[in-house]
């Protein structure tokens, strides 16, 4: 059997028989896989801290017919700090969920594997909010992975002027006009689409600079979710518990 060998962060782990587990593991050159981890559920398992959830690490696998089986394991960085806080957790499940659905097995999206996983350390390191991270990775993987928003121009009729609305089966942004033609655009301050603007643009690392009001982040988070769940076709219910918690947190 061909050995292979990438690097991949956990996105899943389900267990299997006595002591085995299956990952799905995202990695940078074969795309998303599972893998056979076995024995990794024995205290003293190789494969304990390889196959964590959020785990990266540089893996060794045979490939079988459907399944990957793990040959070697080194973490590079085990993320475990991720799951310590309810809110990072709910952040990067929610970020694992979506990478998910927008991948298929063994479809390569190296771009994709480079987002996720700074976005994994910026979360880590605590020095930029994690509210416009996630935003960000949201417009990032969706642009990334072929959806991205069309952010200045009418998707309509090409204007650029009077931009007012965000229609997600135009693909972005709508003018004035185009916005009447349906009961399913959502109305987008000026403000709100020069941050969506700059966050495109700018690579994460540097968004530490940015400061965006709730009212812009709400309208960003509720573009983005109306936009994912057209393309996507799923609504994501992590992000809605999170919002559900600061509420009660402010009560
Ligand atoms: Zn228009």
């Amino acid at each position: 059997m061909p050995l292979v060998k990438a690097q991949g962060i956990v996105m899943k782990q389900i267990n299997l028989g006595e002591a085995d587990k299956i990952i799905t593991l995202f990695t940078d050159r074969i795309g998303k896989i599972q893998a056979v981890a076995h024995g990794a559920r024995k205290p003293k398992s190789k494969f304990l801290a390889s196959t964590q959830l959020f785990s990266y690490g540089e893996y060794v696998m045979y490939k079988g017919r459907s399944l990957y089986t793990i040959n070697q394991a080194d973490v590079k960085e085990s993320f475990q700090n991720l799951l310590g806080d309810l809110y990072t957790l709910t952040y990067c499940s929610y970020i694992l969920e979506l990478s998910d659905v927008l991948t298929q097995n063994d479809e390569r999206n190296t771009d994709l594997f480079a987002l996720i996983l700074k976005t994994f350390y910026l979360m880590s390191e605590g020095r930029i909010d994690r509210d416009i991270l996630t935003m960000a990775f949201e417009i990032k993987s969706m642009s990334i992975s072929g959806y991205m928003p069309g952010l200045y121009r009418c998707m309509i009729c090409d204007t650029d002027n009077k931009l007012t609305a965000f229609l997600s089966q135009a693909g972005g942004l709508v003018c004035e006009k185009c916005a009447d033609t349906s009961s399913n655009s959502i109305r987008i301050d000026r403000s709100t689409i020069n941050i969506m603007r700059y966050i495109l643009k700018t690579p994460l690392e540097k968004l530490n600079t940015i400061r965006i009001s709730i009212e812009n982040k709400n309208e960003i988070k509720k573009v983005m979710k109306d936009y994912i769940k057209y393309y996507l076709e799923r609504e994501f219910k992590s992000l809605d518990f999170l919002n559900d918690i600061k509420s009660v947190e402010n009560l």
